[in-house]
Order: C-alpha cells, then sequence, then structure tokens
C-alpha cells in the first residue's frame, strides 16, 4: 500500500453485544462516571427526569438530530468525534442565542450494528465536550433502530432575565461580525469524501497529512464560548445573532429577513483561513463560494450597533463583514471588483453539484 496513506479507518477490536447487558446495563453502563459540574443540576441521570434550578434566570432550551447516512459518515467518523460533535452543535445553538448551556439529554436509536465498545467511545467523546463546555449531562432515552444510528440531543442553558439574542433584532447601519474563520469544514467534508471514494477504488488509506486544521473544523467542531464571554466582558450585546451551520448566505437571509432588513456584505472582509483558500483553490473552488455556501462552521455571525465597534475593534477573533441597510435593498455580496451581487442560500447540495 501507499506509505503516504497513513491514517487508519475505524478499526474496531474488542466487540461486546449489547444484548448481553440489555437497555438498563447498557445505560448504566454509559453513565456509570457521569459527572456534573453545575450547581442548577439537582437531579440528574438515574429517575424519571432531571431537575434543574436555573436561580432566577431565563433558561433557553434547543434540539437537534442526528441521522447516520444523513448527517455524519461513519466509514471517516471517529465515534469519540461523532459524540463530541454531536453535542458541541447543540451547545453552539445555545450560545448563538448569548446564554451559557448548562445541560444536555440525549437520546439514541442504533442497530445490532453497533457493539458496546462502540457506543462507549461515543460517550468518551459526549464525556469530553461535556468536560471542555462544563455541561452535565442529565438524562436520555435509549432505543434500537433497523438500521443505523440516530442520535438527538437536547441542550438547556441559562441567561440573566432579557439578556437572550434573538434573529431579529439587526437595526439599520448595525455592523455584521462573524467570529472566526469560514469554509473550511466544508473542504474537510470535499477531502473526506475524496479520500473515502479512493479506499472504495483502490483501497488505499486516506492521506490526511497537513489536512489536520481543515478535517478537524469539520470532524471535531467547537462552539464559540469564548466569544459570548468576551462580548460579556465587552459589555456588547449584539442586536441580533445565529450560529453558522449552513453557510453564510443562508445565515445572513435568515438574520435579514427576521430583522425586515437588507444586508451589504464585503468579499474581501470574509474571514478565511489561507489552509482553506489553498485547499479549495486546489479543487478548482472559489473560496468566497465555501465561505457562503459550505456550512458546518458553528462560527458565530451577529449584528452590533455602530457606537459598540470601538468595544469590539481589537478583539482579535471577530471580523467585520458588513453593515446592515433597509429592508427595500436586499441581501448583497460586494464582490472584490465593488460590484454588488444579490445574496441567495445554496447550501452543500448545491455546492457539490457545482
Ligand atoms: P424511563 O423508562 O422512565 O424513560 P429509562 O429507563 O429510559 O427511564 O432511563 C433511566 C434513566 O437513564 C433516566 O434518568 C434517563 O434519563 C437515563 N438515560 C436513558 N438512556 C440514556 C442515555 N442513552 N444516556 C444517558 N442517560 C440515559
Ligand atoms: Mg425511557
Amino acid at each position: 500500500k501507499d506509505a503516504g496513506r497513513k491514517t487508519q479507518l475505524i478499526v474496531m477490536e474488542e466487540r461486546t453485544e449489547i444484548s448481553s447487558l440489555g437497555e438498563f446495563g447498557l445505560i448504566d453502563h454509559l453513565t456509570a462516571n457521569n459527572e456534573t459540574h453545575n450547581a442548577s443540576t439537582i437531579v440528574s441521570v438515574g429517575d424519571d427526569g432531571a431537575v434543574i434550578d436555573h436561580f432566577g434566570k431565563q433558561t433557553v432550551i434547543s434540539t437537534d438530530m442526528l441521522i447516520e447516512g444523513i448527517h455524519f459518515d461513519l466509514s471517516y467518523t471517529p465515534l469519540k468525534h461523532l459524540g463530541y460533535k454531536s453535542v458541541v452543535v447543540n451547545l453552539s445553538d445555545i450560545y448563538a442565542m448569548n446564554a451559557i448551556p448548562t445541560q444536555i439529554v440525549i437520546n439514541i436509536a442504533f442497530s445490532n450494528r453497533f457493539s458496546l465498545e462502540a457506543l462507549t467511545e461515543f460517550y468518551e467523546g459526549v464525556y469530553a465536550a461535556c468536560r471542555h463546555y462544563q455541561v452535565d449531562l442529565v438524562g436520555g432515552d435509549t432505543s434500537s433502530s433497523r438500521k443505523g444510528f440516530i442520535i438527538s440531543i437536547t441542550a438547556l442553558g441559562e441567561v440573566a432575565p432579557t439578556t437572550y439574542v434573538k434573529r431579529d433584532g439587526a437595526k439599520l447601519n448595525d455592523l455584521i461580525c462573524v467570529s472566526g474563520d469560514l469554509g473550511a469544514a466544508f473542504l474537510g467534508l470535499t477531502i473526506l469524501e475524496r479520500e473515502k471514494k479512493i479506499f472504495e477504488d483502490t483501497g488505499a488509506q486516506p492521506d490526511l497529512e497537513n489536512q489536520a486544521y481543515i478535517v478537524g473544523k469539520l470532524l471535531k467542531p467547537e462552539a464559540r464560548k469564548e466569544i459570548i464571554e468576551q462580548l460579556a466582558e465587552l459589555k456588547v450585546k449584539p442586536t441580533s445573532m445565529i450560529d453558522i451551520s449552513d453557510g453564510l448566505s443562508s445565515e445572513t437571509l435568515h438574520l435579514c429577513r427576521q430583522s425586515d432588513k437588507g444586508a451589504e456584505i464585503y468579499e474581501d472582509k470574509i474571514p478565511i483561513d489561507p489552509q482553506t483558500y489553498d485547499r479549495a483553490r486546489e479543487f478548482g473552488l472559489d473560496p468566497t463560494v465555501c465561505a457562503l455556501s459550505g456550512g458546518e462552521d458553528y462560527e458565530l455571525l451577529f449584528t452590533i450597533a455602530q457606537s459598540d465597534y470601538e468595544k469590539i475593534r481589537s478583539t482579535m477573533d471577530i471580523s467585520i463583514i458588513g453593515h446592515i441597510t433597509d429592508k427595500n435593498s436586499s441581501v448583497n455580496l460586494v464582490d472584490k471588483s465593488g460590484n454588488s451581487i444579490k445574496m441567495i442560500a445554496q447550501g452543500w447540495d448545491a455546492l457539490l453539484k457545482s
């Protein structure tokens, strides 16, 4: 085999049938070392329901479902990463409300293709995310499925009364900000899909050397906790906010539609990592299109009043990419030559076909 193709696809060594434990044995096994990190967690796993006291704060709830073959491909997704990511995508929604996540509940359904070792590995990722973000796993449900792996996670968070941020609050002339950089996760997917094809055709193991950043953005994304913390420290309350799961175009259109406004986004201000840029070029893709339509970046897109500009100006990981216009203007991208192009939401499917 090609010596350069080092990274092994997932190998399962031991295999314990779930049926040897039963449902309750499985739940006990998966939650045996479950720790809590929040005073608000009064009753955790083990009863008919969890009890949470948010001590006068408001509660934010968000839920997400992940289906094998639709949202993830286990031929190149390690189960531990999948566990981590399943939690992160939910926490990202809580942060996007300007809230702090505190608890999750997790529902899983799996076919008999999945062993105890596989589910244990998945839970290692779940617990790693719980530790990293200091959230408590307080319950769930376990079921079987005819085919594949289904994950549904609900996250709860807390926020001081009326400090939550919705999608509909953008005001005329507000600055449009985005955290981190965009487009990397889509290229990570493109690389993994290419390697999967090579593996299926030739049996060659994937060559993921020097792709760690991009592939990592897809397989092990992080939710932008520090951005929410920084904004709180700087006493900046965004006027509207959304997390970027479907690409910058789609999310900008959401904010503008719900705020009843237009927007002007400047192509040369969109943050794209040099590695994303180079890989996109290699694949013959336009890096800007990857940022606009790629998705799964889990960065935060938000608007702030112009008067808050000085406060966030020197914040390293936030880029100002445009401003809000009135509702009669559309949502436009001003390209590098100064042409204004009406933005449309494409999403991954369209991009993969282009
Ligand atoms: P019930 O029959 O009342 O729905 P279960 O037997 O399904 O209760 O669950 C027992 C306890 O284990 C509950 O606290 C539930 O939230 C928790 N639980 C069940 N499945 C999971 C799971 N996959 N991960 C974490 N906790 C779970
Ligand atoms: Mg149950």
